[in-house]
C-alpha cells in the first residue's frame, strides 16, 4: 500500500496523485507543496524549534513533556458512507494515549456500521491506535515526526510571510 507523501500515513483506499508522489487527501496534497520549502530551511533553527518544543509544556494539558507527535486514527460510518482520517496531535504521552482511547471508542461506537469498509475500517484503525499506545516515542529523542512537523510549520510560515509581501 502507498504511503502519503506528506502525513505518511498509510493510504488504504483513494489519494491523490502528484507526479511520482501520492497524498491521502486534499489538504495533505496542498501542505505537500511546502515540503519544497520545509527543505530548504537551516538544519539548526529546525534543530533548535524542535528541541523547545520536546522539551516545553504540553499545549492541551499545560503539563511536562517531553511533548512529541502522537497520531490518533478514526472511523465513522453511516450505512454506504465510510470515513476514516488520522490526526496527528502535538501533545504529551499521557495525552496521546488519552486520545488513542477516545478515538478507539469512537470508532466502536461509530466506525462500524457501513457497507461495505464499516467493520474492516474499524478493525484497522482500532488496530493502528493500539499500536500507538503500546509503542508511543521514545521520551529521550524527538521523533522523526516531530522534526517533519516542524519543519512543515516553518516552510508554512515562510510561505504566508512571502503572500503577504505580495
Ligand atoms: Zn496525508
Ligand atoms: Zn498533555
Amino acid at each position: 500500500m502507498a504511503k502519503c507523501a506528506f502525513c505518511g500515513s498509510t493510504i488504504i483506499a483513494g489519494g491523490i496523485k502528484n507526479g511520482e508522489l501520492t497524498f491521502c487527501n486534499q489538504d495533505c496534497f496542498d501542505k505537500g507543496v511546502l515540503t519544497q520549502w520545509a527543505d530548504m530551511i537551516p538544519a539548526e533553527l529546525v534543530e533548535r524549534q524542535v528541541r523547545a518544543i520536546h522539551q516545553g509544556i504540553c499545549p492541551k494539558c499545560q503539563g511536562k513533556g517531553p511533548v512529541d507527535v502522537h497520531v490518533s486514527h478514526q472511523v465513522c460510518s453511516f450505512i454506504f458512507k465510510t470515513s476514516w482520517k488520522s490526526t496527528p496531535g502535538i501533545c504529551c504521552r499521557s495525552c496521546g494515549i488519552k486520545g488513542r482511547i477516545g478515538d478507539i471508542v469512537y470508532c466502536a461506537l461509530l466506525g462500524w456500521w457501513g457497507i461495505p469498509w464499516g467493520l474492516i475500517l474499524t478493525l484497522v484503525q482500532i488496530i493502528r491506535n493500539l499500536l500507538g499506545i503500546i509503542f508511543t516515542p521514545n521520551p529521550a529523542i524527538p521523533s522523526e515526526a516531530l522534526y517533519h512537523y516542524v519543519r512543515i510549520d516553518m516552510a508554512s510560515r515562510e510561505v504566508q510571510k512571502r503572500q503577504r509581501l505580495i
